[in-house]
């Protein structure tokens, strides 16, 4: 059985107006009505979980719009999620505009500090790159933050409400506290030994030195001040003031614990963040992305993001097939091999500082056209395949060996919402690896992020450059997919997961399902998952494996990696007659949490 975080509804309206209430004298409250799909009217709401969905939702139905409720259900995941989202990290939101129809992007992303060069992963004792887990628990890995400078960015442009009025109510859970479910302990349990190592983290979530138990109730006071802080003193407290010197002193010099708790088996090094770092920090709002599909408008997140440009370029590979007339062996396959070839495309080619020029050329169909034609309807490619050369001419298929697969990561959370007028915001945050890079700022309740570690270590493209080394001010590349789907110009869907690099696998499969395989949104979300990332074996769920249409890939020469979980996505629909289908998962991290604010049938 899993549990779910939550509080009562009742008790979220009383949130709402900030007065702080007394830790509850008891450890648990009833779970206020969760579902996974709602249909209706007058604005909706999508996250992982039913505090944050209901914080959202109160703030559209007490008038604020999509931007308003996006941050305030954001800021409310910082406390709930701790672990996928938070002010230590950073994002990519993507806003439509209903009254001017257009999709603007803000990257919100983790910069790496000015000291940072094309070897600081690389340990100078032994030249070969750190192991992971040395360089996630470590203040190297930490990027300066971007999440509140993109709350007050996409606040200042398409805002309606101040933001330490959206803090407030994620002040107030962090005050009161929420329970413990199933999915939070085990979050806690997995990271039990990194944890351990910092006092500041070990006191908020080893409290007695163990994971907190299900059913209990975890109150972060500390971050409840910082929020109440920021509300008062603006973002500038956390850019420039108090906050950014508590930052900088612990990627500076980590809080070890004296007597830790567990063992750890690498030396927690520090970083070189400074204050200048934090103080520079800027959001930047580049164009989104754009592909065409079977007459459909999708806009997805360019650089440092790869994902826009990947699931275009597997989208305008897959449009050279009518995937809705195949049988599902056959769709399923050219799925499976447009994810390889946009994959080794997006390992060779981008990263933080990719020329436009080159992002638009891998978004051409002509590009497109040239890698389809490596796709045998009668056999899986051997994998990894080469990248493409997307230099405009295309006589034949490029020979050059592909990167390697990454990791999934899952410190990263999404939320989807629309507003009563049509605005849609889509927002995608992390803080990279559950549990970020496991310490607590001291004092200040929140986790600081790894995404440092989301750029190559080392060159991984052979005699190649490799766009995504570290550098001075860079950006890690992400594989972040927030996305946006017009019709004729109007709003069709909106959706967004987390999920490290199989979150382009995630986005692309939902829309496939969607747009191809005939299936509603919730259909499409709840649906098997597979992804093929270009290396020889694609990582696939229970329920895909098990699928009939399965042991036809096999005889493909497709090979599958089980795999428990991938993503958690939230989504929305546009209907025709104006309702918005809202969807979250049904199962997938015990379920998430979809509302709307009034109600009509599907
Ligand atoms: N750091 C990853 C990225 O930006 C996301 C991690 C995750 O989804 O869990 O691509």
């Amino acid at each position: 059985m899993r549990f779910r975080r939550t509080i009562t509804l009742t008790a979220l309206t009383a949130l709402t107006v900030v007065a702080v209430a007394p830790p509850p004298a008891y450890a648990r409250r009833a779970d206020p009505p969760k579902s996974p799909t709602a249909v209706g009217y007058g604005g909706a709401v999508t996250t992982v979980d039913a505090t944050a969905t209901a914080v959202g939702l109160d703030v559209l139905r007490r008038g604020g719009n999509a931007v308003d409720a996006a941050v305030a259900a954001a800021a409310t995941l910082g406390v709930t999620e701790p672990f996928s989202a938070g002010i230590g990290g950073g994002g990519f939101f993507v806003h439509y505009d209903a009254r001017t129809g257009t999709v603007r992007t803000l990257d919100g992303r983790e910069a790496a500090p000015a000291a940072m060069r094309a070897d600081s992963l690389v340990d100078p004792a032994t030249g070969a790159p750190y192991a992971f887990a040395a360089a996630r628990v470590s203040g190297l890995s930490a990027g300066v933050p971007g999440t509140l400078a993109t709350w007050e960015e996409a606040l200042r442009r398409w805002g309606s409400r101040p933001l330490g009025t959206l803090l407030a109510p994620a002040a107030a859970v962090a005050q009161r506290g929420f329970v413990i479910d199933g999915t939070f302990r085990s979050q806690v349990s997995e990271n039990a030994a990194a944890f351990g190592q910092f006092d500041s983290t070990a006191a908020l979530y080893l409290p007695g030195g163990q994971p907190p138990a299900v059913g209990t109730v975890l109150r972060n006071p500390d971050l409840a001040d910082t929020y109440r802080l920021v509300a008062r003193h603006g973002t500038g407290a956390f850019y420039r003031g108090p906050i950014a010197r508590d930052i900088v002193d612990t990627v500076q010099r980590p809080p070890v614990a004296a007597s830790r708790v567990g063992a750890w088996p690498h030396p927690i090094r520090p970083g070189g963040m400074t204050l200048a770092d934090l103080a520079d920090y800027r959001v930047r709002s580049p164009e989104p992305t754009r592909s065409r599909y079977r007459g459909l408008d999708v806009y997805g997140m360019s650089t440092p993001s790869s994902g826009g440009v990947a699931v275009g370029e597997a989208l305008n590979i897959l449009e050279r097939f009518d995937l809705s007339r195949m049988p599902r062996t056959g769709a399923l396959h050219h799925y499976l091999e447009a994810s390889a070839l946009a994959f080794a495309d997006r390992n060779r080619y981008v990263g933080d500082g990719t020329p436009q020029r080159v992002v638009r050329e891998l978004l051409t169909d002509r590009f497109a056209a040239d890698r389809a034609c490596r796709i045998d309807a009668s056999a899986a490619l051997d994998k990894p395949v080469a990248p493409g050369v997307p230099d405009g001419s295309y006589g034949g298929c490029a020979s050059a060996r592909a990167g390697s697969a990454e990791q999934p990561e899952h410190g990263t959370t999404n939320l989807t919402v629309a507003d009563r007028w049509g605005n849609i915001v889509q927002y995608t945050l992390t803080i990279e690896a559950t549990g970020g890079n496991a310490m607590v700022v001291p004092g200040r309740g929140f986790l600081l992020n790894n995404e440092l570690t989301d750029f190559s270590f080392a060159p991984t493209q052979g005699d190649a450059a490799d766009p995504n080394l570290p550098g001075p001010g860079k950006r890690p590349r992400s594989s972040m997919s927030p996305t946006i789907v017009l019709a004729q110009g109007r709003p069709l869907l909106a959706l967004g997961t987390p999920g490290g690099a199989t979150i382009i696998t995630t986005v692309l499969q939902v829309l496939v399902n969607r747009i191809d395989l005939g299936m509603t949104l919730p259909e499409a979300l709840a649906a098997p998952r597979a992804s093929q990332r270009n290396a020889a074996m694609a990582q696939a769920e229970p329920g895909f494996v098990a699928d009939p249409a399965a042991s036809g890939l096999d005889a493909l020469g497709h090979r599958f990696a089980p795999t428990a979980e991938l993503g958690a996505a939230t989504a929305l629909e546009f209907l025709p007659d104006g309702r918005v289908v809202a969807a979250a998962e049904p199962t997938r991290r015990g379920g998430g949490a979809a509302a709307v604010v009034r109600a009509a049938g599907m």
